[in-house]
């Protein structure tokens, strides 16, 4: 199994960072966790489209976690010769979102349908929502939910991917809590979003403030990682987006709090996910391990 982080980015665009979205390559086929800014670029980077995704799992509603669903809704329609619903996972309001983002492209499915004869369907989709528990099974593949702690955000999710031996959990964005640990019991990778206190502090802009108390800091990370046991910890989603050459620094208070392999993702990061062990293939400029 072989993660891939699409997307290492803040909601705020920056011009080397995607917005949050991490592609699992399995057994069973591609999954895409969260479809942030620039996905459908960044997959294509990485060898893989829309059309070869197996599954989209959002963890939660937030903009700047699902801003490109409609690109890989429409790009995914207009790239398949049949039928080809996209099988999308997430909490509950995500049939709501789905069918807001299909009402959004109506007139492009309407010009698209008068234009292409071959085209006679429109975009399809496989909504279902979870709060937590069994998400897919499919040979040596096993994704499971859990709820996590985003409040005031009602639903999020982090996911669990087993693939035969290895496993990784992808966190969304959450305070450290008891479901996210007991779904990371066992597992080998855990990719955790991650903000900086400090700097968000130092800043002082009270609503970049208001991040602070429903994320988990660097140190945060590290202790759930920590007490979970997972063998290498990957911070993303990072917020704010570290100025070039400080990635050092958000390796320096991970490693403080956990003993494992710490790596600060840069978009494209490549982690093999082996038993107890990860390796990283293809080192981004942002990559720090220990
Ligand atoms: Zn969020």
């Amino acid at each position: 199994m072989q993660v891939v982080i699409l997307g290492s980015g803040s909601p705020l665009p920056d011009p080397e960072r995607a917005g949050p979205s991490t592609l699992v390559r399995t057994s069973a086929g591609d999954v895409l966790v969260d479809c942030g800014r620039g996905v459908l670029m960044r997959a294509a980077a990485a060898g893989t489209s829309a059309g070869a995704l197996r599954a989209v799992l959002l963890t939660h509603l937030h903009s700047d976690h699902l801003t490109d669903l409609n690109d890989v809704l429409t790009t995914r329609w207009v790239t398949s010769f049949a039928p080809s619903p996209l099988a999308v996972v997430g909490p509950p309001g995500t049939a709501g979102v789905v069918r807001a983002v299909e009402s959004m492209l109506a007139p492009d499915v309407e010009y698209r349908l008068a234009h292409h004869d071959d085209l006679t369907w429109r975009p399809p989709s496989d909504v279902t929502e979870v709060d937590d528990g069994p998400v897919l099974e499919d040979g040596a593949v096993r994704i499971t939910a859990a709820r996590t702690d985003h409040a005031p955000v009602r639903h999020s999710l982090a996911y669990r991917v087993d693939d035969g031996e290895s496993a990784v959990v992808i966190a969304g964005d959450t305070r450290p809590c008891a479901a996210l640990d007991a779904l990371c019991a066992g597992a080998d990778v855990l990719v955790h979003t991650a903000v900086r206190r400090d700097l968000i502090e130092g800043i002082g802009l009270p609503r970049l403030n208001d991040v602070l108390d429903y994320h988990s800091s660097v140190p945060d990370v590290a202790a759930t990682a920590a007490r979970c046991g997972v063998a290498t910890l990957v911070l993303t989603h990072l917020v704010p987006a570290p100025a070039p050459g400080t990635e050092g620094e958000w390796h320096e208070q991970a490693a403080a709090g956990f003993e494992g392999a710490v790596l600060v993702a840069s978009d494209l990061l490549v982690v093999e996910v082996t038993r107890r062990a990860a390796a990283v293939r293809s080192p981004g400029p942002g990559r720090h391990a220990s």
